[in-house]
């Protein structure tokens, strides 16, 4: 389903030059500093990183730069047909970059709920010299001000899946950049820059990195907007470990293979979730009414890998459910080539207002699940087991309620 484009750029990006350098696995430089023989070349590297570009020569320091990050960086920014990418230490290192970044010019912020809970808490924390406001996807334009520095959003969004489309916002936006957080869809299935948005921000430590031993965030963006954030990257330090970036490099030729193989195992899921009686209600992107707009086709290859189901019997249920699993792991996080399965109203999203969470429809008996790579029947085996559990417990529930 995906270009072959992707495929082939997913195998070979970042790694241009192997041939050239006599190597067929990306070097990793593990270097703290490094060598300035020449003083004033290495003044003239330090003032060129320091506003924000690349050495010229030495690389200085490792919070400066480093080899085996820039690769990654080139490689990523390709995959999303950006001129540039820019990777931090976590997604919420690079989140925090783009709002440091965004407090210098206007310190205004729109942001569209739900999304992803930390993203959310940070936004609310009062940490950042930001002001935040959280609007329905049709009040963006009326929410810009003459200081709205960026618009925020997320699709398709943690943990409900809900979808948005980018071209309308980035219409709403008018001149403010919009900032897509990619995660769940990965460039595989969304490039948002396609659709006019000025930034896509990804956590790499799901999809991108996909073995679940890398914690990542990158942007991609403009050369001019890749300077800022690497000028606040230089001063705060969120910089991604060169050890991370070679794994993430070393995930990227099987991106594609990953998230199609997943996309397939969840879109067969989905069927048969979406008609368990224990099931009230399915998040999945297209399932139902989800897709009013048609965005899966236009904005997205395909529905991706994640979604949630909202269990009858509330907390209790879900509960019950996951202690019952074998083969899925309870665990937050997503885009793994194991399936992980999570409570957000008790993990994810727990930060959050309960109030503010319910509205958004992460409700007590919601379970959001990311489908892996193991087989449909040996993934369903294990949800059958999860299901007993919480019938029973859903069974006593309602005794108790015939008895009272
Ligand atoms: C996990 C996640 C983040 C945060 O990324 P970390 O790498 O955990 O810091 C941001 N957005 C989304 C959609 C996520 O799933």
């Amino acid at each position: 389903m995906y270009d072959t484009d992707l495929a082939t750029l997913a195998v070979h990006a970042g790694r241009h030059d192997f041939t050239q350098l006599g190597v067929h696995a990306a070097p990793l430089d593990l270097s703290s500093t490094y060598p300035v023989p020449d003083p004033e070349a290495g003044t003239a590297s330090y003032d060129a990183m320091a506003a924000g570009g690349a050495p010229v020569g030495s690389a200085i320091y490792a919070r400066l730069h480093n080899p085996t990050v820039a690769r990654v960086e080139q490689a990523i920014a390709e995959l999303e047909g950006a001129e540039a990418c820019v990777a931090f230490a976590s997604g919420m290192a690079a989140t925090t970059a783009v709002l440091l970044a965004t407090a210098m010019d206007g310190a205004h912020v729109v942001a569209v709920r739900p999304m992803y809970g930390g993203t959310d808490h940070l936004l609310e924390s009062g940490m950042l010299p930001i002001q935040v406001s959280f609007v329905a996807p049709h009040e963006v334009a009326s929410a810009i001000r003459p200081d709205t520095g960026l618009v925020f959003i997320e699709t398709p969004a943690n943990p409900t899946l809900a979808l948005l489309d980018i071209a309308a916002i980035v219409e709403s936006a008018g001149t403010v950049p919009v900032l897509v957080d990619s995660t769940f869809a990965t460039p595989v299935l969304q490039q948002p820059l396609r659709h006019g948005a000025a930034m896509v921000l990804h956590s790499a430590t799901k999809f991108l990195g996909g073995h679940g031993d890398v914690v990542a965030g990158v942007v991609c963006t403009s050369e001019a907007r890749a300077r800022r954030l690497r000028q606040v990257r230089v001063l705060t330090g969120g910089i991604l470990h060169p050890l991370a970036a070679f794994l993430l490099l070393r995930g990227l030729p099987t991106l594609p293979l990953r998230v199609e193989q997943a996309q397939r195992n969840a879109v067969a899921l989905a069927e048969r979730l979406a008609s368990h009686a224990m099931v009230s209600r399915l998040h999945f992107p297209g399932h139902g009414d989800s897709d009013p707009t048609g965005l899966i086709g236009r904005q997205m290859r395909g529905p991706g890998s994640l979604m949630a189901f909202e269990l009858h019997g509330g907390t209790e249920a879900a509960n019950a459910f996951l202690r019952a699993l074998r083969l899925i792991t309870p665990a937050v996080s997503l885009g793994s080539t194991d399936s992980l399965i999570q409570h957000p109203a008790g993990l994810t999203h727990r930060l959050m207002d309960p109030a503010v969470r319910e509205a958004q429809g992460i409700t007590d008996g919601l379970l959001r699940l990311s489908v892996g790579l193991e087989s449909v029947d040996a993934l369903w085996q294990d949800l059958l087991a999860g299901f007993a559990a919480a019938e029973q417990v859903a069974a006593v529930g309602a005794g108790n309620d015939v008895r009272r």
